[in-house]
């Protein structure tokens, strides 16, 4: 049998998290997918050795110190073509020979290249949650316009791709996301203000950049996590529900009109979906050891409490409000969480 051609993909946010994920499914899958290109706003050092070790034509750093860094240590292979700041960032989106771009960078800075790379006619994998709720109107009308792909990377909503796929939408009747609750769930609502940066990035679950640490234990990445579903599956806000799961390993339900309920579970490491997306529609054996049951296991479930988490009741406000406040609602949270790390302002 002749093997199908390599997939071709750009990478931006290379140097976080979830582009260390992605880098983990690459090392498995050398044979199926290569990295034409990759992008990182500063980290130079850490760019360079990727571009070295995947063999990477094309790199952007965003910051311009940053690049002139990397170019006087000569750090980067001869044969990466490096270039620096937002126009070469979206230039980048547009190489002709990729196919698919994975959005890893953080915030609303991913907005632009996922329009550019679909307009460029490029699938899209995203983790990227930000860019949806700022523009999730823009987003999946250029989508449909192009006919690209635009294959959900975030845990809950490749959970729901997969539980709905081949099903006919009119039986579908909800979708519940699961939420791990973040680090302070169980802790005494009267302590709350004196949470720090440091214990805001820490999570019990999931190895993930600082951000999105910080709005899992504010519930704010649920909130962002129902307006990306409300834009990734067409679902009005009162057929998208929460419910606090604490192992993380139900990543969301499909509720159908009957009443039976689809599921996807797996450990929780990004891996699991960035493979997903990467491979689609084919699968392969996976990074990771997966679930066993014959090992104990306890899977618990429980609705959020509102007071607790005053992030996920504004989302559903801004949802149906609608227009630009989920954009509101996102750029209000980032600055928040941008000040809080910078101890600026307190946790409450
Ligand atoms: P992170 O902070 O670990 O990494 C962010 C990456 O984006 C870095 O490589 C950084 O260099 C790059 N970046 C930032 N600004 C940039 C710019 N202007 N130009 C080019 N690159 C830039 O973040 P993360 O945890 O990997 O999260 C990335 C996105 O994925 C976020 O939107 C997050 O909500 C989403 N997400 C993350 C996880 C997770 O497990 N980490 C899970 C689901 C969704
Ligand atoms: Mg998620």
């Amino acid at each position: 049998m002749e093997s199908s051609p390599k997939k071709k993909l750009i990478l931006l946010g290379a140097t976080g998290s979830i582009g260390g994920s992605t880098l983990r499914v690459l090392r498995e899958h050398s044979d199926r997918i290569e990295l034409v290109g990759v992008a990182a706003n500063s980290n130079h050092a850490e760019l360079a050795t990727i571009c070295h070790e995947f063999k990477v034509p094309n790199a952007v750093l965003s910051d311009q110190s940053a690049y002139q860094a990397a170019e006087q240590a000569h750090s980067f292979p001869s044969e990466t073509q490096l270039s620096c700041g937002e126009t070469a960032l979206l230039e980048l989106c547009t190489l002709p020979e990729a196919d698919i771009v994975l959005i890893a960078v953080v915030g609303a800075c991913g907005l632009k290249p996922a329009l550019t790379a679909i307009e460029a006619g490029k699938d899209i994998a995203l983790a990227n949650k930000e860019l949806l709720v700022l523009g999730g109107a823009f987003v999946i009308e250029a989508a449909k316009r192009n006919h690209v792909r635009l294959l959900p990377t975030d845990s809950e909503h490749n959970a729901i791709f997969q539980c709905i796929e081949g099903h006919p939408r009119e039986h579908l009747d909800k979708l519940i996301l699961t939420a791990s609750g973040g680090q302070f769930r169980d802790r005494a609502a009267d302590t709350l203000a004196d949470v720090t940066p440091e214990e805001a990035t820490q999570h019990p679950n999931w190895s993930m950049g600082p951000k999105i640490t910080v709005d899992s234990a504010t519930m704010a990445n649920k909130g962002l996590e129902l307006i990306e579903a409300h834009w990734l599956f067409g679902l009005e806000p009162d057929r998208l529900e929460v419910v606090i799961h604490p192992q993380s390993i139900v990543h969301s339900f499909a509720q159908y009109i009957d009443g039976s309920i689809l599921a996807q579970l797996c450990p929780p490491s990004m891996t699991f979906a960035i493979q997903h997306c990467l491979l689609y529609p084919d699968r392969a054996s996976g990074t990771e050891k997966t679930l066993d049951f014959s090992e104990a296991m306890q899977l618990d479930f429980k609705a959020p409490d509102l007071d607790r988490y005053p992030c996920l009741l504004l989302a559903y406000e801004a949802m149906r409000t609608g227009g630009s406040s989920p954009a509101i609602y996102n750029a209000a949270n980032e600055i928040a969480v941008e000040r809080f790390l910078a101890k600026d302002i307190g946790y409450l």
